[in-house]
């Protein structure tokens, strides 16, 4: 469908009403002063809205929209857990190894077990527990609340590991940096000027990266570098010698080896060799 994205919206909310006089009246306005407003929110780069209420429909204008939702347990569909002793209507318990405990031949994997519900945590444990079921002795790490996680909004929130009031709670020794996520020459070609915020959680104790957040457009792909360095407990030292291309978007690594060092008033570059343990 073509058209210019103010006729798009209109049409939508007469469609959603049936008629754009169905949707003046269910607004209590004049078919005119609808498409008046949706014209006005249009030219300020505002969005139209419905929004309903005990009182009716009202018509209104947001510069942002934030979706935000809450899961529970589906009892609609129960599992028959009963006949192990276990209850439906909640998450199955298991251990690092993903079983049950009381059943070691029971592994549960994916939401069910309530660790963290994401799909990439479920397939991460999925191996975690056949490794097991074939006789090794592996075990999750990886899925607790530190789990990398994306929200896929515009901008998107990337983020692994501990937020600094998690790592502070955690008694973690930790700082945050903050640098602009787009302060950089690589932001020229993707993301310009574009507002967001990325943090570094550092433990200042073991100069080791704890969290990462990352606020901006597209930074989903950022966030496996940062998962690398908080799950291998990559020593600052060593992470200074991983240069990152001029002009990349992953030079905010290099600005945030900057700012650590300016903020910690001393180097942490090149100061032992990659052979060299941490
Ligand atoms: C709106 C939404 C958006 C999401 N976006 C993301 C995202 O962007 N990235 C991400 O990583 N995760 C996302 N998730 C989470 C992700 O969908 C889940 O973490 C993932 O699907 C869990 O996989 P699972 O196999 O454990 O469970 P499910 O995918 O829920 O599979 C369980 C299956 O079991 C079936 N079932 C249930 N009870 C019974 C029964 N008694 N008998 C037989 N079958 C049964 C269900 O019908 C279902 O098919 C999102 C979830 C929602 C709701």
């Amino acid at each position: 469908m073509r058209g210019d994205p103010g006729q798009l919206r209109l049409l939508a909310l007469i469609g959603e009403f049936g008629s754009l006089t169905a949707a003046a009246e269910a607004l209590r306005l004049t078919p005119a002063a609808v498409t008046q407003q949706v014209a006005r929110a249009e030219r300020q780069w505002q969005v139209p809205l419905v929004v309903r209420g005990p009182r009716g429909a009202r018509l209104t204008e947001a510069g942002a929209l934030l979706a935000t939702h809450g899961r529970v347990v589906d009892e609609t569909v129960p599992l028959g857990l009963g006949v192990l002793g276990l209850h439906d209507g909640g998450y199955l318990e298991v251990d690092d190894r993903l079983r049950v405990p009381g059943l070691p031949w029971l592994y549960a994997i994916g939401d069910v077990n309530g660790r963290s519900l994401l799909t990439h945590s479920g397939k991460y444990q999925a191996r975690i527990a056949a490794d097991h079921v074939l006789g090794e002795d592996a075990i999750a790490i990886s899925d607790g609340p530190g789990a990398p996680r994306v929200v896929f909004t515009d901008p998107q929130i990337a983020a692994v590991g501990l937020t600094l009031d998690a790592a502070l709670q955690a008694g973690v020794a930790a700082e945050a940096i903050d640098l602009p996520t787009s302060g950089t020459a690589g932001a020229s070609f993707h993301g310009r000027g574009e507002p967001g915020t990325t943090r570094f959680v550092v433990d200042t104790d073991r100069d080791v990266i704890v969290g990462a957040t990352f606020v901006g457009p597209e930074v989903a792909e950022f966030l496996h570098a940062a998962t690398i360095a908080v799950v291998a407990e990559i020593a600052l030292p060593t992470l200074a010698h991983a240069v990152a291309p001029f002009p990349t978007r992953s030079e905010l690594w290099l600005k945030f080896i900057e700012a650590y060092e300016r903020e910690r008033e001393a180097t942490v570059h090149a100061s032992r060799r990659l052979s060299e343990p941490a």
